[in-house]
């Protein structure tokens, strides 16, 4: 007999702690684990550049072998196929008798289409949701009356701010390993500063929150663009879910006495929040040209000046700064996202999806919400009222790279 077991399909909650679609799982009886790396993970974007560059890749294989290691303490397997996740379900279906499968909620179309293809098998889908701090149900409207500034948003969530309690560590029953695990690939050799995995996830929590203490300047520091410590550095672990954004809201209400700073995180992780709700919402739209305002603007299309930018050779030293950074390590601060993306849509008038996918290909952190919520507001599409706001590069640079560091450290010394 075939023995009974749930199966927890992994996607972008690499993570056992705060998981609820774990913690519902765990409850009914003995669990399996999967992880797929889908075959349009290999793939490319619309204007031709790898969908998962190695920086991701690299931190996501990293996240998954810290859960298998993880799982496999608790006597859980995690297989990880390289495959559709329902041909992968399918086969694990020949040995497991497989009563339901659990995931996290995710609202791109790509993994739409993925779950859709899960739901054709005749096994019952239970979905939770576990990527936003504050949970779907607890908005104060229904996602239609989501307002399009992010200030009243927040005013409105603020104004009775409902954090779910944190789900605990399941309690597993072990379950045989009855087929192969599958070996994971073998990592790419593009390391961003960010080792991947919930346990330096949660480490950089503490890290930040309570060793270095550097939370409590965070509000001043954020913008800086140098000092890896400046900001959080929590992005690529929330991205892929090896850290909930609830677990940082509880942590940081444990700061005594409380800090205007920390909070700030806390408002950060609402514009997180808010181009979630803004991707629920208005689905296929966040990847057109018009954006959510459906502008009918023209943009351009200049194949040698993206060479330019995507390298660092503009001869703007701000912005080839940024741009080798990213190509370096796979991340850039928020204020560099902020002017190498501005650059790009606004004072060269460039196709902002071209930014965008760029971007979605090299970021260790994309998020679809994030990258093109982001990007519609800085291309004058989306959450932003004004649609003619534009960076001068002289202010940036004296107010956030006033000795020329940032720009020296990714250029040499110049004369600039
Ligand atoms: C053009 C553009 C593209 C972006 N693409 C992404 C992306 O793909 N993935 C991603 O996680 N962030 C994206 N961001 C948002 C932001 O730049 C990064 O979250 C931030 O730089 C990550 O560094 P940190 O963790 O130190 O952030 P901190 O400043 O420490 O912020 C704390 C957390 O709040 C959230 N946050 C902060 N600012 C934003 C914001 N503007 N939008 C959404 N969430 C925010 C992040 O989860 C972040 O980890 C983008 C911003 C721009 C302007």
């Amino acid at each position: 007999m075939k023995p009974k077991v749930y199966v927890m399909w992994f996607r972008n909650d690499l993570r056992l702690r705060d998981n609820l679609a774990l913690a519902l799982a765990a409850k009914l009886g003995p669990v399996i684990g999967l992880y797929c790396w889908e075959p349009r993970f290999d793939g490319e974007t619309d204007f031709e550049f790898p969908a998962v560059g190695a920086f991701r890749r690299r931190f996501i294989l990293e996240s998954v072998a810290d859960l298998r290691a993880e799982l496999a303490a608790e006597g859980v397997p995690l297989y990880f196929r390289e495959a559709e996740p329902a041909d992968a379900i399918d086969e694990l279906s020949e040995e497991y008798d497989i009563q339901a499968i659990y995931a996290q909620t995710e609202v791109g179309p790509d993994e739409t289409a993925a779950l859709g293809k899960v739901q054709q098998l005749e096994i019952p889908v239970r979905l939770s949701d576990g990527w936003t701090m504050v949970h779907p149900e607890d908005l104060p409207y229904p996602l239609k009356h989501l307002p399009i500034l992010f200030t009243n948003f927040q005013k409105d969530i603020e104004r009775k701010m409902v954090i779910r309690r944190l789900k605990p560590l399941p309690e597993f029953l072990p379950v045989p390993t009855l087929l192969d695990l599958g070996e994971l690939p073998e990592l790419p050799p593009e390391r961003s500063p960010f080792p991947g995995g919930e346990k330096a996830g949660l480490a950089r929590i503490q890290h930040y929150l309570w060793d270095s203490g550097r939370v409590l300047t965070y509000k001043a520091t954020r913008n800086e663009m140098l000092d890896p410590e400046s900001g959080t550095r929590f992005s690529a672990y929330l991205a892929h879910g090896c850290i909930s954004p609830r677990q940082i809201f509880h942590e940081i209400q444990k700061i005594e006495p409380a800090s205007e700073s920390a909070y700030w995180v806390i408002y950060e992780l609402l514009w997180r929040d808010f181009f979630h709700f803004n991707f629920r919402r208005y689905g296929r739209k966040m990847f057109k040209i018009g954006g959510i305002k459906g502008s009918t603007q023209f943009w351009n299309q200049d194949r040698e000046l993206f060479e330019k930018w995507s390298t660092g050779t503009l001869e703007v030293p701000l912005v080839d700064a940024a741009m080798r950074e990213l190509r370096a390590t796979g991340y850039q601060s928020n204020r560099a996202r902020q002017i190498t993306a501005s650059y790009w849509a606004k004072d060269l008038q460039q196709d902002w999806r071209i930014g965008a996918e760029w971007f979605q290909s090299m970021l260790v952190d994309y998020d679809p919400h994030s990258n093109w919520g982001n990007w519609q507001y800085v291309a004058g599409v989306g959450n932003d009222a004004r649609s003619d706001r534009r960076f001068n590069l002289a202010i940036q640079a004296e107010k956030y790279d006033p000795n020329g560091e940032f720009v020296t450290q990714w250029l040499g010394k110049l004369d600039h």
